[in-house]
């Protein structure tokens, strides 16, 4: 048994759903579980109707639009005689209706996860009507009756053990009769049956989840990139692909802000021993990077580099020291908000964050604070970190670039810098 996750811009058109279909014709053997996202970029607008909505906006144009994506790919991959999957596309939309119109304001995350889980609805019934036509043999399970989860909406922590114990026994039952199974990435649910979502860019967890409860052979993430590369290609020329990563190392670079993987994936995979492959969708024919146990003494440098960082310097006036007592209430007021520290560093006198740039939680923040210290802020800065750096390559990044805090360690650089159109 095995795990494939096709994200969405691996289903984005009529193409690209056939393309699907050909990598799965490469595997007729194998029993496969299909984590699927929503379609091209659905969850955006998703999230656009349901802000135009509770802003007493028409969300009409937007929906029509929504719909009319959906309904040209349909057009694309069906015969005009079966009507099937229009059916059930209206359908969709119809529920889709009715849940704005009922929506309630004051359970903004509850109406959230309402909302935006329809983008992996409507993918997996066109993807489960198309591979049905391709004459696969699979069927489809809905993942909020297999991912259990707490009702922390948008966000929701998953109960392992029941969504172990169920999982299981739903995907043997399946696999009885079909070579495949389509499910939704993404989407999980309560124990009482209220859609729940595992945070944005999660069905690469779900993928995890589902691999884990069954005890998979591999998980294949199908992405646009021909794998993980040591940097984003569209910033860092001559980005290299690695062949293999240790789950500590590909953990490590989802936690400094690598977008390849969503960081909550790895912990499963490493803890059950499930290997990882990171593969190019257009290029099945290439084994990608495998993501596994693994011990490799001289690691590529990696470089990742967050974006809409905010430095934040809390600074005390008059000659006293910032103790250990000043430090602690800081990070409770920090924990008080949710705001994570993507890096920090005090002097005699002062203690300064690099955090993501949240207005409306930073504005509480520093209302918290601002009796205690003078605060300094800087905006539109980006947080550069250079795993298993060398000397030539930190010079090569920070040329010419006005640096706001600088860090390292054994093996880590981390410069705050100016963000600016970088290239390297
Ligand atoms: N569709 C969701 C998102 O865009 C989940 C995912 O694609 O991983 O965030
Ligand atoms: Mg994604």
């Amino acid at each position: 048994m095995q795990v494939f996750k096709f994200g969405g811009a691996s289903i984005k058109d009529a193409k690209a759903v056939r393309n699907m279909s050909e990598i799965l014709k490469r595997f007729p053997n194998e029993n496969i579980i299909i984590v699927v996202s929503a379609m091209g970029k659905t969850t955006n607008a998703l999230e656009e109707i349901l802000h135009l909505e509770l802003n007493g906006l028409s969300t009409d144009t937007s929906i029509q639009n929504l719909f009319e994506y959906h309904a040209s790919l349909i057009s694309s991959l069906f015969d005009k005689n079966q009507s099937k999957p229009l059916q059930l596309l209206e359908g969709l939309f119809d529920d889709l209706k009715t849940k704005l119109s009922v929506i309630n304001k004051s359970r903004y995350d509850e109406s959230y996860d309402s909302i935006i889980s329809f983008g992996e609805m409507i993918s997996s019934k066109i993807l489960l009507e198309f591979l049905q036509k391709e004459a696969f043999s699979i069927s489809k399970i809905d993942a909020k009756d297999c991912i259990i989860t707490d009702d922390s909406f948008r966000d929701a922590l998953v109960d392992w053990e029941k969504t172990e114990d169920i999982t299981k026994k739903t995907i043997e039952h399946e696999f009885n009769h079909s070579q495949l199974i389509i499910t939704q990435g993404f989407l999980g649910g309560t124990q009482d049956g209220r859609i729940t979502t595992l945070g944005r860019e999660g069905s690469d967890f779900s993928a995890a989840i589902f691999a884990y409860c069954i005890d998979a052979k591999a998980v294949t993430i199908w992405k646009d990139v021909p794998g993980i590369l040591n940097g984003d290609p569209k910033k860092v020329k001559d980005a290299i692909l690695y062949q293999e990563l240790s789950y500590q190392e590909a953990a490590e670079m989802t936690y400094y802000g690598a977008s390849v993987i969503h960081p909550k994936t790895i912990k499963p995979l490493a803890n059950a021993g499930i290997p990882m492959h990171v593969r190019s969708f257009s290029s099945p024919e290439k084994g990608g990077t495998i993501i596994h146990e693994c011990n490799i003494i001289h690691q590529t440098p990696c470089i990742i580099i967050k974006e809409k960082q905010s430095l934040i310097t809390f600074k005390l006036q008059d000659f006293t020291f910032i103790t250990e007592a000043l430090i602690g209430k800081i990070f409770d007021a920090l924990n008080k908000h949710h705001i994570k520290i993507n890096m920090m560093q005090n002097t005699a006198i002062s203690f300064s964050i690099c955090v993501n740039d949240d207005l409306h939680r930073l504005d509480q923040l520093m209302k918290d604070l601002k009796e205690d210290f003078s605060i300094f802020y800087n905006k539109g800065l980006e947080l550069l970190t250079i795993k298993n750096f060398d000397e030539s390559l930190i010079s090569r990044m920070t040329n010419g670039k006005e640096i706001y805090m600088e860090q390292r360690s054994r093996k880590n650089y981390q410069v705050v810098v100016k963000e600016d159109l970088m290239s390297f």
